[in-house]
């Protein structure tokens, strides 16, 4: 008996299909849940196989980041910013809140004064974090920046020392990241390997996915739906600033919420710096402090950093890499 090729065909699309099924493995389907927070979505996705255990970590890393926007928005006349902003002596936050700004002054320190933690009295005359933005007066600008300057405000034997008592703070471009890494703090007590934490451009990777890197896009400056790279991460922190994130239009004219500390007005160097490093609020400030310095000054100090790596897309659309960063890029 011979066999036509008809009657082989089904056995071995038959065979197939049973070669195909054991070789399939489900797909793992990460528990991810996003919350508003510190004025943005915060999400978490968790690889790990989700069990009641998962379910409560994430609820407790929310729990967490809520705790610390408590301590840090300028909107709550009761946290410690708000209360550290005000003339009346206060000098003894919570030790996260001492932290925060002590690495905040580290940071203002390695930029030269381009990133700033007293900003609080111009951020707020800008009026990109309470919603009616508008181009400040050169003299109220002039005003907002009395006491503003390098070594503005310091954490000395657990005090926070300002420079003038009516020195405001404002830790926007540093405490978002602080609020990421305390949650992966809390997923990882918890047993949790595998995750990731984002918080509006903040991120954090716990561990790696199934065994490779996870492939972040850095959202493209002027393309709202295109990448400008993506980069191939693990176990590090990964943060963007850009000049789109709050921004608005008079006259041609794009008015952003990073600002150059010397001249109270947007920096003009670049339209986006990405920062990778191992915390999330390391990555946060130097992602705002090598904005404000420009291209150039701005990747020598993220390549004289050490674990310290960055893209910076400057004014001209040109993108520039630390050397480390190279191997862990691809390009659109
Ligand atoms: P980010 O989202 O991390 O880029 O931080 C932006 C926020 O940081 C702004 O909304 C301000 O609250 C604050 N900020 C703006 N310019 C500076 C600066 N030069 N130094 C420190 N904080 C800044
Ligand atoms: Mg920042």
């Amino acid at each position: 008996m011979t066999l036509h090729r008809r009657q082989l065909f089904l056995p071995l699309v038959l065979l197939f299909l049973l070669g195909s099924a054991l070789w399939w493995r489900p797909a793992r389907q990460p528990a991810e849940r996003s919350r508003i927070l510190m004025g943005t979505v915060v999400e978490i996705e968790v690889l790990d196989p989700e069990t009641a255990q998962t379910r409560s970590a994430i609820d407790a890393a929310f729990a967490e980041m809520a705790r610390i926007e408590a301590l840090m928005t300028p909107h709550r006349p009761d946290s410690d910013v708000s209360r550290l902003s005000s003339s009346a002596p206060f000098t003894t936050p919570a030790p996260e809140t001492q932290t925060v700004i002590a690495a905040g002054a580290e940071i203002a320190r390695q930029s030269a004064g381009a990133f700033d933690l007293g900003l609080g009295r111009l951020i707020q005359l800008w009026g990109f974090v309470d919603g009616t933005p508008q181009r400040p007066t050169d003299a109220d600008i002039a005003a907002a920046l009395v006491g503003v300057g390098p070594g503005d405000v310091v954490v000395s034997n657990g005090q926070v020392k300002k420079s003038r008592p009516d020195l405001q703070l404002d830790l926007g471009a540093i405490a978002k990241g602080y609020a990421v890494d305390r949650a992966v703090d809390v997923l990882q007590k918890a047993g949790i390997r595998h995750a990731t934490v984002n918080a509006g451009g903040d991120i954090r990777l716990l561990g790696d996915h199934d065994g490779r890197p996870w492939r972040i896009g850095i959202q493209h400056p002027r393309q709202p739906q295109a990448v400008s790279a993506t980069l191939l991460l693990s176990d590090v922190a990964v943060v963007t600033s850009g000049d789109y994130e709050r921004a608005f239009d008079i006259d041609g004219i794009r008015y952003h919420h990073l600002l150059d500390p010397r001249s109270g007005l947007p920096a003009r160097r670049c339209q986006a710096v990405t920062v990778v490093a191992k915390t999330a609020m390391q990555a946060d400030a130097l992602a705002t402090a090598a904005f404000v310095l420009g291209p150039v000054d701005g990747l020598a100090l993220l390549e004289r950093l050490p674990d310290v790596e960055g893209l910076i897309v400057a004014a001209d659309g040109k993108t520039l890499l630390t050397s480390g960063l190279a191997e862990r890029v691809q390009w659109p």
